[in-house]
């Protein structure tokens, strides 16, 4: 924590940025959120969601740029085109980027000669949650 700067920008909108943006103002940052959504941690339920995830975005202060689109990333700066269509500037220290998932096929592929039954689940799959990854290896552990 100490190697991050004082003014940090969190580029994202799903619940692992809005956790990154709380913990970051939990520890004393100043911490604006860049959002594509009109609220964040959009992935989660809205009683998570609202009721818990974006209540505690505001009592720590962080600031959420909503249905906002990042442009650039340039040291210590961010453009982005906010709610109205205006292209803003946001100075800062450092820069947290979530920007989605893609899962790494590749690297589990490398291992499907390594037994006679291989099987692909969970993130290496298709990113989602532990309940998605669970779900997989129940449905894979039936066949076997
Ligand atoms: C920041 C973040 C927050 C999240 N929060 C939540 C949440 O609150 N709730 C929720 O349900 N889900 C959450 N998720 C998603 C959840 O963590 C994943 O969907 C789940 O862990 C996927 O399980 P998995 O077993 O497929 O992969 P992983 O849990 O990633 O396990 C894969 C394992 O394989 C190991 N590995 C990789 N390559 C090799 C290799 N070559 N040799 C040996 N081992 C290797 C890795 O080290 C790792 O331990 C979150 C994800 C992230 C990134």
């Amino acid at each position: 924590m100490d190697k991050i700067g004082k003014n940090v920008v969190v580029i994202g909108g799903a619940s692992t940025a809005a956790e990154a943006a709380c913990y970051l103002a939990e520890n004393g940052k100043n911490v604006t959120e860049i959002c594509r959504q009109g609220r964040i941690a959009y992935d989660l339920n809205p009683i998570r969601s609202i009721g818990y995830m974006n209540s505690l975005a505001v009592k720590l202060g962080v600031k959420v740029k909503k249905n906002a689109q990042t442009l650039k990333i340039e040291p210590g700066r961010v453009t982005f085109r906010n709610a109205h269509g205006v292209e803003r500037v946001l100075e800062c220290d450092d820069v947290v980027v979530t920007g989605g998932f893609a899962p790494n096929a590749a690297a589990a592929i490398a291992f499907a000669q390594a037994a006679p039954e291989f099987y692909m689940i969970g993130d290496c799959r298709q990113p989602g949650t532990m309940r998605h990854a669970i779900r997989d290896a129940y449905a894979v552990a039936m066949q076997i």
